[in-house]
C-alpha cells in the first residue's frame, strides 16, 4: 500500500479529534435534559467515525469530503433551525473547514445555502441590527474564506508545476519523471501493457560547450527538446534525465516499433541545423518494460543499450539485450 498522503492523514487525524472533543457535549447536554440535542450531537460523531472509516479504508477522499461537509452544514441548518441562535457560532470554524476541504465552488454553494437556511430561521431576531451583523459576518467569513483558499490553490498549483519542470527546456524533470513511472509501473502490475522507455543523449557534447560556449550549448539544448517534442505524439512524456540526457516514456509500443520511433527522431535530429549552423548526432538506448521489474532497472537496462550505442561509434540506436530465454 501506498503512503498516505498530507490530505488523508488531516482528514483521518480531523475527524478524530472532531468525534473526541464532540463526545463531552453529549454527556453535558443529556445530563441537562436536552435530549434532542444531545441526539444530533451523537449523530455528529456518528457521522465523523463512518467518514473516518471510509477514508481509512477506501482512500476516496474527494467523495468522502464532499459528503462529510453536507452533511455537517445538514446538521448545524438543523441545530439552528431546532435549537435558535445559540448554535449559529459553529457555523464559522464549518465554514472556514469546508473551504479547506472541498473546492471553493463547491464549498461556496454548501455555504451559501447554509446562510440562507439560518437566516430564515433567525429572522428578525431580537432586533434588525443583530440579525444583519450575523449574516453579514458569515457571508464576510465565507468570502474572505473563498478568497484565501482561491489564492492558496493557485500558488500551490504554480509550486507543483514549478517543482516537476525543467526550467531551461520546460520538459519534465527527474522528480516528473520519478512520479511518472511510479504511477506508470502500478498501472502495470494492475494490468499489464507493453511499454517501452527511450533513454537518449547528446553526441560530444562537451565540444559543442568548449567550441561554442555554455550560453549557446543551452541553446541546443532547448532546440532538440523542442524538435522531440515536435516529433513525438506522447508530448507530456519528455523528461530531462540528466544533463544532456533525455528519457520519452511511455511509448505504449513494443522494443521493435520504440526503435523505430528513436531512429525517426535519430535522423530528425541529425538533419537539423541548430544555431551557429551546429550539427548535432545523438545515441540512444530502448528497453521496454519487463513485468515486477523497478524503475531504476528498466533505466538501467536502456543505459546500457545506450552504451552499447556509444561504444558502437555514436549517432545511432540501440535496444536492450534480450532476455537469456530469448537468446537460447
Ligand atoms: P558522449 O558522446 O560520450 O556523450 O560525449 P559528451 O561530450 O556528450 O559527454 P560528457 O558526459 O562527457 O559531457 C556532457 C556535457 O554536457 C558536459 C557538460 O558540460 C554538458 N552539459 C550538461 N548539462 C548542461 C547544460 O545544462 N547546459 C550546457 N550548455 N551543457 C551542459
Ligand atoms: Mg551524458
Ligand atoms: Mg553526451
Amino acid at each position: 500500500m501506498t503512503k498516505r498522503t498530507t490530505s488523508e492523514m488531516i482528514l483521518l487525524i480531523l475527524s478524530a479529534l472532531s468525534a473526541v472533543l464532540i463526545l463531552p457535549f453529549v454527556y453535558l447536554r443529556y445530563i441537562s435534559g436536552d435530549i434532542t440535542v444531545a441526539i444530533i450531537d451523537a449523530f455528529i460523531i456518528l457521522i465523523l467515525i463512518c467518514f473516518f472509516i471510509f477514508v481509512y479504508k477506501t482512500r476516496k477522499i474527494v467523495m468522502a469530503k464532499l459528503v462529510l461537509a453536507t452533511m455537517l452544514a445538514t446538521v448545524i441548518a438543523i441545530l439552528v433551525v431546532i435549537r435558535g441562535q445559540s448554535h449559529l457560532y459553529w457555523l464559522y470554524p464549518a465554514i472556514i473547514a469546508f473551504y479547506y476541504i472541498l473546492p471553493e465552488r463547491t464549498a461556496g454553494i454548501i455555504c451559501l445555502v447554509a446562510i440562507t437556511i439560518v437566516s430564515i430561521r433567525i429572522f428578525p431576531g431580537d432586533s434588525l441590527m443583530n440579525f444583519t451583523t450575523m449574516v453579514m459576518s458569515l457571508l464576510l467569513t465565507s468570502i474572505f474564506s473563498y478568497m484565501i483558499f482561491s489564492n492558496y490553490r493557485i500558488t500551490n498549483e504554480k509550486l507543483i508545476l514549478l517543482a516537476t519542470i525543467d526550467p531551461l527546456t520546460l520538459c519534465g524533470n527527474r522528480r516528473a519523471l520519478k512520479d511518472k513511472l511510479t504511477d506508470l509501473i502500478s498501472d502495470q502490475q494492475r494490468q499489464a501493457s507493453v511499454v517501452s522507455l527511450l533513454l537518449l543523449d547528446l553526441d560530444f557534447f562537451k565540444k559543442i560547450n568548449d567550441q561554442h560556449g555554455h550560453a549557446v550549448g543551452d541553446i541546443v539544448l532547448v532546440e532538440v527538446a523542442r524538435l522531440m517534442k515536435s516529433n513525438t505524439r506522447a508530448l507530456d512524456a519528455l523528461f530531462r534525465y540528466g544533463g544532456e540526457e533525455f528519457i520519452i516514456v511511455p511509448l505504449y509500443v513494443e522494443l521493435t516499433e520504440a526503435c523505430i520511433i528513436a531512429e525517426k527522431l535519430r535522423v530528425i535530429i541529425e538533419q537539423h541545423q541548430f544555431v551557429n549552423n551546429i550539427k548535432l548526432t545523438v545515441s540512444m538506448g530502448v528497453a521496454q518494460y519487463r513485468l515486477n521489474e523497478s524503475s531504476e532497472a528498466w533505466i538501467a537496462r536502456a543505459d546500457a543499450a545506450l552504451y552499447l550505442a556509444k561504444e558502437s561509434g555514436r549517432n545511432r540506436v540501440e535496444q536492450e539485450a534480450p532476455l537469456m530465454s530469448d537468446a537460447s
